[in-house]
């Protein structure tokens, strides 16, 4: 028998929450943001719930290939660009559009033999300070750019540093309209936080493509100002696994390594088969929320490799009956319903729900419902 623990991606979920990312984003196409594995969800298991949108946006180019196998036709955005020449023959032979943040690039693509126009997506840097022109040399290296008959269409860019945060976004915005104004062509801005938390009144900011990643998988990018359940979002991963064991502790016995709780009373524990191997975070300690047969009850002590124990008194005290076998969601849906947010996990844990998504390990078994 295999170990009981697996993860679980729900189509069902993904569609709703590309439903809830366009309609926050009145008439703009959305890019589904599919780097990094799809957020550890896996691009294979997230297309179907996925494909409705407008376009794929991803880093690797093994990424856009894996799309394109899945029978994608329509727009792939590389969000980094190419890193090296040879990249650009790919980029033409799977007709991707790709981003130019720096000279590099431009260099690359003015010495790179194509009978395949390019499309691309020009960043500007208006404060996120990591990649992009500035908004000064932006027309500059647009004019380059727009120079090159190797390039067919020229899409406009930048990224916010602070859209989930109290900065906001307002001086990104301005400095981009004010860089880019009456350049002809497509603009993007918005990752999720912008875009579901513009409010009326606000100037508009979701031109033709918002980019939509983290509110595509369930979890809030403002978390934990607001909840995913306020932005009306579905976890869209589930991780679950089983009690292998259970233990009667009495006051002043500990649990697991490091002996970092203390039972202050009589505690039944339950040993549940997952751990920081299976992408669950170590440093999730005592109090992190955690779900035995559907009732939210907590961590206790440190998480092992394989292993973590969960305070079963909550589970007793509701009336039921937990042990060996009794199922444990470590985030997502339980089948009872009730459902445990991975950002709570995450917040216990001091991270964010993206870091947990992207952490989930290989050897844990993946089924698409
Ligand atoms: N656009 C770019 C350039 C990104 O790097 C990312 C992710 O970090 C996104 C969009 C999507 O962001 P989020 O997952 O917060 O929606």
């Amino acid at each position: 028998m295999p170990r009981p623990i697996h993860a679980c991606i729900h189509t069902p979920a993904l569609q709703h929450n590309l439903a809830r990312a366009r309609a926050a984003a009145a008439d703009a196409k959305v890019w589904a943001v599919v780097k990094a594995n799809a957020y550890g969800h896996g691009i294979e298991h997230v297309f179907e719930g996925l494909r409705g949108a407008d376009g794929f946006a991803l880093l690797d180019l093994s990424e856009a290939q894996r799309v394109r196998q899945l029978g994608w036709r329509g727009p792939i955005l590389l969000l980094e660009g190419v890193f090296e020449p040879r990249d650009l023959e790919l980029c033409s032979r799977l007709s991707l559009w790709h981003t130019i943040h720096c000279d590099e690039q431009i260099d690359m693509l003015a010495a790179h033999k194509t009978q395949v126009a390019h499309r691309v997506f020009l960043k500007m840097n208006t404060g996120m300070n990591r990649l992009g022109f500035t908004p000064q040399r932006f027309r500059s290296a647009w004019a380059r750019l727009n120079a090159l008959p190797q390039v067919d269409e020229i899409s406009f860019m930048t990224h916010f540093s602070d859209a989930d945060g109290a900065r906001g976004i307002a001086h990104q915005v301005a400095a981009f309209n004010a860089a880019a104004q009456d350049l002809p062509g497509e603009r993007s801005l918005c990752n999720s936080a912008a875009t579901l938390r513009q409010r009326p009144g606000t100037p508009a900011v979701y031109a033709d493509w918002v980019r939509a990643g983290i509110a595509l998988y369930g979890s809030a990018p403002d978390h934990p100002e607001h909840t995913a359940a306020h932005w009306g979002l579905q976890p869209t991963m589930t991780l679950a696994t089983r009690l292998i064991g259970t233990q009667q502790l009495q006051a002043g016995d500990t649990v697991g390594y490091g002996s970092c709780f203390t039972a202050d009373g009589p505690t039944l524990v339950g040993i549940a088969a997952c751990g920081y191997a299976d992408g669950y975070p170590r440093h999730a300690g005592t109090g992190a929320p955690v779900l035995v047969d559907g009732v939210r009850t907590r961590l206790l002590g440190r998480v092992s490799m394989d292993m973590l124990a969960v305070d079963l008194n909550p589970v007793l005290a509701a009336g039921l009956q937990p042990g060996w076998g009794s199922e444990v969601t470590l985030w997502g849906r339980s089948s009872t319903g009730a459902v445990l947010p991975i950002d709570d996990v995450a917040h216990a844990a001091g991270t964010v729900g993206y870091e947990l998504m992207c952490a989930l390990a290989p050897r844990v078994p993946v089924a698409v419902a």
